[in-house]
């Protein structure tokens, strides 16, 4: 409940301007509930008029995107930019192509990255962008022509010292290497105006495997520090299988858990011997295929393939939804406490209801949000643009300790007694 005046009367204001933004507004309510004893605390802040700033982006940009698809018809879709805040660095967040994006989704989406992005102590701001572009069922030369529309549009607005997008969903190496070639051809430029890039032209060694290991590494420290605990002999439910859900199964396996499920948007993979992540990536990282495939490649017997199904009906210690947002809603938080879940990992942005949260963190669930879990992917594309200024690779090792020291170090969860 929002209770100090000067937090209502902000939150009011963006209701009454952003109405029509369900999930801006659910992000701002959820940051504004746990303000409330830092701004009681610095009357100071009011007068600054800091937080109606932190709700307002500095720049929102939207644009047409017209590309001619396989059969030479041309295609229209929107493209969004949206550069929340550069108060501590260039905007940095990621794009996302999938056709549930409006601007409520980019909004939410780029105010948390500021949040995280200053969480992990690198100069860095927050923006995002993105398309309501489906690129399933594309081919090739169609997601191409399409990432080469949307940065002929995009370049005017972002550059290494301005703002430098990277990926999320459905934008993956393919995606960024179309982006980047793009904005080369038009700016006459090499410069990292993005990463997640391909290694053989300024990519990062651990970028790929980023985000879903730094969600493991948090997890682990927080079972550390909370339980004197670790992932060993711990069954792990997770939802999604892209990049943040297949390198999240990976380190959680290395780890010494199980990971029992996996999903996609039609269904998802049980196997109560432990999900076989090399299939996993064949079908979705270089197939792109379906999951509901699984079974017919994976040698293990117990496998269950549950069409339209969520995966938060599964017993488990640890809970992961990595695949996108308000994905566990209260029945789903229910079950998990039913089923004895104790520790819940935001993997993805927002992926729990505001409900649900409340539900876990009631019940006993040690509940870890994205802005803090998942800043791994974040932490190394700044450690990306680093080596970019500086025209060098490091090692992998060297890229995943520093990026450790980002997401660890300054979120570190406490013991609250
Ligand atoms: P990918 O595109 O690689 O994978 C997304 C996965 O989630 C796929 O398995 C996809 O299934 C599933 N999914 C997507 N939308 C839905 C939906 N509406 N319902 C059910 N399943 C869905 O994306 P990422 O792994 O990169 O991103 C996953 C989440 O993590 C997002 O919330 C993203 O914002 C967040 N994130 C990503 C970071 C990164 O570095 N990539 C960094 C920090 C957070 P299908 O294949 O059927 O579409």
């Amino acid at each position: 409940m929002l209770t100090d005046e000067y937090i209502k009367r902000v939150y009011d204001q963006v209701v009454a301007r952003d109405g029509d933004q369900p999930e801006f507004l659910q992000a701002v309510r959820e940051v504004f509930e746990t303000l409330q004893p830092v701004v009681e605390k610095h009357p100071e802040y009011e007068k600054a008029g800091v937080l109606e700033r932190i709700v307002e982006p500095e720049r929102t940009i939207k644009f047409r995107v017209a590309w001619v698809d396989d059969e030479g018809k041309v295609q229209v879709n929107r493209g969004y930019r949206i550069q929340f805040n550069s108060a501590i660095g260039p905007y940095k967040g990621g794009l996302r192509f999938h056709p549930t994006v409006t601007e409520s989704v980019v909004k939410f989406l780029g105010f948390e990255q500021i949040l995280k992005n200053s969480l992990t102590t690198l100069p860095m701001g927050g923006g995002k962008g993105g398309s309501d572009f489906n690129p399933k069922g594309k081919s090739d030369a169609e997601v191409m022509r399409f990432c080469q529309a949307f940065m002929t549009e995009l370049s005017r607005h972002i550059g290494q010292f301005t703002d430098v997008p990277a990926g999320d969903i459905n934008v993956g190496g393919r995606e960024i290497g179309y982006l980047f070639g793009q904005y080369k051809r038009i700016r006459d430029e090499y410069s990292g105006v993005l990463t997640g890039k391909g290694l053989e032209f300024g990519g990062s060694l651990a970028r790929t495997e980023a985000t879903g290991y730094g969600v493991c590494y948090y997890t682990q420290e927080a079972l550390r520090v909370l339980r004197n605990d670790s992932f060993e002999g711990k069954t792990v439910v997770i939802s999604g299988s892209g990049n943040v859900a297949t390198y999240a199964a990976q380190k959680a396996e290395q780890l010494g858990a199980k990971v029992v499920t996996v999903s996609d948007s039609n269904g998802y993979i049980y196997d109560p011997n432990g999900i076989n992540v090399e299939v996993v990536k064949q079908i979705k990282e270089v197939e792109r295929g379906r999951l509901s495939e699984y079974a017919k490649r994976c040698d293990h017997k117990t496998v269950e393939y549950h069409e339209g199904a969520g995966v938060w009906v599964t017993p488990c210690d640890i809970a992961m939804p990595c695949a996108t947002q308000n994905e566990v809603h209260i029945e789903d938080a229910k079950n998990l406490v039913a089923n004895g879940c104790k520790i819940l990992t935001e993997g993805a942005n927002m992926p729990t209801t505001l409900e649900a949260t409340q539900y876990l963190q009631q019940n006993g669930v040690a509940f870890f949000p994205g802005k803090a879990a998942n800043a791994g992917g974040v932490a190394t594309s700044g450690l990306e643009m680093s080596q970019n200024s500086e025209r060098l690779s490091w090692t992998f090792e060297e890229v995943d300790d520093l990026s450790l020291i980002h997401i660890s170090e300054p979120t570190r969860p406490r013991l609250i007694s």
